[in-house]
């Protein structure tokens, strides 16, 4: 494989003697303005002559679109779409993504004429099989956290962050409870966690897990002092590390003594779907990534959905709307029906087409099925832990839960980096874990497989990361900085880009 691999950079780095840079049937693609001067537009008609201008002072003038023909403006756009990377091109182990096979059946049915030719302004009684499938949705979910009120507006996991962090802002505000201010977070703790709680004008306390990879209850009570000003814990569960929280139970008993909620940040629920209801560790509100756990795609593929689940006593204060089961038949909730609502955060009912795609996948596993979905995703990522413990330094000991953290830690002394590791995945056809996440170890790879990964896959994987590991110990490593060869860049200058963006493109003349 690997002697392969080194003829195919060899080739790649021919190059064309025409200097336009397509190499393979790889276009090197300049932006349509440039194009403008080599093509011809399509339509080119005359001003018309004597026609006086029936706009007046709202007449345009030049908007300086591209002069370009419909064949060009079409093989630009195809070739540019054909340089997205994504799960049906390929294997995809972001840590933190979950990035899992999308069931062709979900597309399936999310195309059927009734649930893909509605409008959300329909009369109620003529979207009753929507609201159902809306309102089966929500007591599925509520049954898999243990969690019974469900909103299932919110369009990504962030935005169901803010909406049960609102949610309990709500609650505190109805209970008077002005003096809570606070929200605790581990520092391991995904960057929207954070971001949501200073959204919704909490100041943030910090709780350290360097050390452990875990909170423990020391740290959690020095976090908490005497907790009157701590309205709630936002935690993700399994960690970002990809551990379960073992402290939680005793945690999460302090924290409500204190009179706080506990957000869990639901993105991990893969690794627990179907085993254990978070509910029965102390959770309040969680928000649960329908483009994660349950299969309805991301990454480019479509819209996310992030709906949340929370306690009865919270129920009364998430957003509207919420479908509920009235005697007439099914009905979406409004202001008037919940005053205690926090209101409204979406424009009409979320993103249904995932809903549909989310009960679809559930209905079509069953109980048992998404149990096996979980214990399966574990396996896979303990089995690249078991492969790789040897080769890469591991920050905390034991085993993982859906994802596996490893650190460049035993690299550095041969000058070979994350980064180095992450490109040379490139060169060799597969895509990166998620590098430099968690910021709590130095060169963090995080590794999520998923369960829709065959063995051979893992094993293709585990083969060239061992072959790396190898040639870094090896001293090889200056031939690692070199890579990606074969892409049609190279390494770019990323902070460059992000400090000095150049979002115009300019004229030369
Ligand atoms: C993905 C993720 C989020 C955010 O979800 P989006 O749907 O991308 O907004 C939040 N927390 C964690 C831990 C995640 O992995």
């Amino acid at each position: 494989m690997i002697a392969e691999l080194k003829m195919d950079q060899a080739m790649s780095e021919q190059q064309n003697d025409f200097g336009d840079g397509n190499v393979g049937l790889h276009y090197e693609e300049s932006l349509l303005w440039e194009k403008e001067a080599g093509d011809h537009p399509g339509v080119d008609l005359p001003t018309p002559k004597g026609l006086k201008s029936r706009t007046g002072v709202a007449a345009r003038g030049e908007i300086g679109l591209p002069q370009v023909s419909e064949p060009t403006v079409v093989r630009h756009f195809v070739r540019l779409s054909t340089w997205n990377y994504s799960i049906d091109s390929g294997f995809f182990p972001l840590g933190s993504c979950t990035m899992k096979h999308n069931p062709r059946l979900n597309e399936k049915v999310a195309r059927f004429a009734g649930f893909g030719n509605i409008h959300p302004m329909q009369p109620e009684s003529t979207i009753q099989g929507a609201l159902r499938v809306m309102h089966e949705l929500q007591g599925i979910l509520g049954e898999l956290t243990g969690l019974p009120g469900v909103c299932l507006s919110p369009a990504a996991g962030a935005h169901g962050e803010l909406a049960g962090l609102m949610t309990i802002r709500r609650a505190h505000e109805l209970k008077g409870n002005a003096h809570k201010t606070v929200i605790l977070t581990p520092d391991s703790s995904h960057g929207t966690n954070p971001a949501t709680a200073a959204m919704c004008g909490y100041t943030l306390r910090v709780i350290p897990t360097k050390e452990t990879g875990r909170m423990t209850v020391e740290a959690f009570k020095e976090a908490l002092g005497d907790g009157h000003d701590v309205a709630g814990m936002m935690v993700t569960n399994p960690n970002t590390c990809g551990l379960f929280e073992s402290e939680i139970l005793p945690i999460v008993d302090l924290l409500h003594k204190a009179g706080g909620y506990f957000y869990c940040d639901g993105a991990n629920f893969n690794a627990l779907v179907g085993t254990i209801r978070p509910a029965d560790f102390g959770v309040d509100v969680m928000h649960i990534n329908l483009h994660k756990t349950f299969s309805t795609p991301h990454g480019g593929g479509g819209p996310g959905s992030g709906p949340i689940c929370v306690t009865e006593e919270l129920a009364p204060y998430m957003p509207v709307p919420t479908v509920v089961k009235t005697k007439d038949g099914f009905h979406l909730e409004t202001e008037d029906d919940r005053p205690t609502t926090l209101g409204r955060l979406k424009g009409f009912n979320g993103q249904f087409g995932m809903h549909v795609r989310a009960l679809t996948y559930i209905m079509s596993h069953g109980a048992d099925g998404l149990k096996q979905v979980s214990e399966d995703a574990v396996l896979n990522a303990n089995y690249i832990l078991s492969q790789l413990k040897g080769d890469y330094s591991v920050p905390f000991e034991g085993p993982c839960m859906h994802e596996c953290l490893l650190t460049e830690k035993s690299l550095k002394e041969n000058g070979v980096t994350t980064l180095d590791v992450a490109k040379t995945l490139v060169e060799n056809g597969i895509h990166p874990m998620t590098v430099y996440f968690p910021l709590v170890v130095q060169g963090a790879m995080l590794i999520e497989p998923t369960e829709t990964e065959s063995k051979e896959t893992l094993d293709r994987f585990i083969k060239v990361m061992k072959w790396i590991a190898a040639e870094a110990k090896a001293g090889r490593g200056s031939v690692l900085h070199e890579n990606p060869k074969s892409t049609p860049r190279r390494r770019l200058d990323e902070v460059k880009a992000a400090r000095e963006p150049k979002l115009r493109w300019k004229k030369s003349n």
